[in-house]
């Protein structure tokens, strides 16, 4: 029955007409409201995604300003370090200023110095030398000892040492050993002793003799006088006795022709003590000086440069004494 209600329904044009625009509209709510569902979604999905954004900005954003934080502090640090240089480039300038003053200063004072010192010289390097020069050392060995070697090494200089006994009698290996010359002097030194008579004075002789054999095996046969063979301890003629006597004894000794006066006073300065030595060279063409290596004689150590510059400059060689040098004796 209904369905003869529908069937009529359908054959009026008109119910056609309004239930096809019925269901035409139907269909266009319907895709209506899916449209709107699924933009809705879209937006929400948007929506979510911009919020992940704005987070990832925000931490972005902190990073951001935390590296300025520290680019800042690195720029002030830089400041900073950058002042400190420039105050240790000025100071290190002022200070490079103030050593070159110095420099100058000690350069013109080491002038000053020399020319107050050094006697004038006349002849210059290089020319042969000549002349000959005996340099003698008496009273040592000394704490002086090494000191003297290293100078008389600057100056490629053979010397001889007149030794006595002492505490640092072991440096006469040094004096050896660097090519100069070991002889004797004394055992004592003590002129009382020593000039009472022959017999003490060849003990005497023969203990410094056995002494320096016994350290650096060599016998030496060059010997002088303690005082020289001119001293004034001459008692009954002891002192022609002796001369003949180390003669016949196959002994050589020395006395001087130039005495640097080191030993005439207590500390007798380095200017006297070279003037003395170079004024007396420059009148002859040989000399033996007499110098002292003890320990109180620091003046000679100082004068010993200037006494080799000058002689070397007058036109001297340094030797070691031999049995073959002649001359340079007081008496006999
Ligand atoms: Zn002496």
């Amino acid at each position: 029955m209904d369905l003869l209600k529908l069937t009529d329904f359908f054959r009026s044009r008109k119910n056609i007409i309004l239930f096809s625009l019925a269901l035409l509209l139907i269909i266009s709510i319907i895709a209506c409201t899916c449209t709107v569902v699924s933009k809705n979604k879209t937006i929400k999905q948007l929506n979510t995604t911009i919020s992940q954004n704005n987070k990832e900005l925000e931490k972005i954003n902190k990073e951001v300003s935390r590296l300025q934080g520290e680019i800042k502090a690195s720029t002030d640090n830089n400041n900073q370090l950058k002042s400190q240089l420039d105050e240790a480039n000025s100071q290190k300038n002022s200070l490079q200023a103030e050593n070159e003053k110095l420099k100058k200063t000690i350069e013109q004072l080491s002038n000053k110095h020399q020319q107050n010192t050094i006697p004038i010289v006349s002849t210059p390097y290089g020319e042969p030398n000549s002349k000959l020069c005996y340099l003698t050392f008496d009273d040592g060995p000394s704490d002086n000892t090494l000191k003297i070697l290293d100078i008389l090494r600057r100056y490629n200089a053979k010397a001889t040492f007149f030794v006595i006994n002492t505490r640092k009698i072991d440096y006469i290996k040094d004096i050896h050993s660097q090519g100069h010359v070991v002889a004797l002097h004394s055992y004592t030194h003590e002129y009382e002793n020593i000039y009472s008579s022959a017999d003490a004075y060849f003990a005497d002789l023969n203990a410094i003799s056995s002494t320096v054999e016994g350290i650096i095996g060599i016998k030496s046969n060059l010997i002088r006088f303690p005082g020289g063979s001119s001293n004034a301890i001459n008692k009954n003629g002891l002192m022609n006795t002796l001369i003949n006597s180390v003669k016949e004894k196959g002994y050589y000794y020395f006395d001087w022709n130039v005495d640097s006066g080191d030993a005439l006073a207590k500390n007798v300065s380095y200017t006297k003590i070279v003037n003395n030595v170079l004024t007396a060279a420059k009148s002859k063409n040989s000399i033996c000086v007499l110098m002292h290596d003890t320990q109180d004689k620091t003046s000679t150590v100082t004068a010993l440069p200037y006494i080799l510059e000058g002689l070397k400059n007058l036109g001297y060689r340094f030797e070691g004494l031999t049995q073959e040098s002649k001359g340079y004796r007081h008496r006999g």
